[in-house]
């Protein structure tokens, strides 16, 4: 039962483990947790709310079009910012 299994095909810098905890302290305020993540092609900051069924995070590069699967797990990192090279 390992949301992150259907992301097996995915290149191995394409999904990033984080934990939940940061999100929990920022639904208090914001509703919805969500993520930053900058994307250097683009010089973009995209602002990425969790996924409806609550199993993680998932962003794509306005221009590129390169996708990044952050998956919610224990183990993860507890930050809320990442920059995406691509
Ligand atoms: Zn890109």
């Amino acid at each position: 039962m390992d949301a992150g299994q259907a992301d097996r095909n995915s290149s191995p810098d394409g999904r990033l483990d984080v934990t939940d905890a940061g999100s929990v302290a920022a639904g208090r305020n914001a509703g919805r947790p969500f993520l930053q993540v900058f994307f250097r092609c683009a010089n973009k900051y995209l602002h990425v709310p969790r996924s409806a069924d609550g199993s993680g995070y998932r962003a794509m590069c306005p221009l590129c079009g390169k996708r990044v699967n952050f998956v919610i797990g224990p183990g993860g990192t507890p930050q809320r910012f990442f920059e995406i090279s691509c």
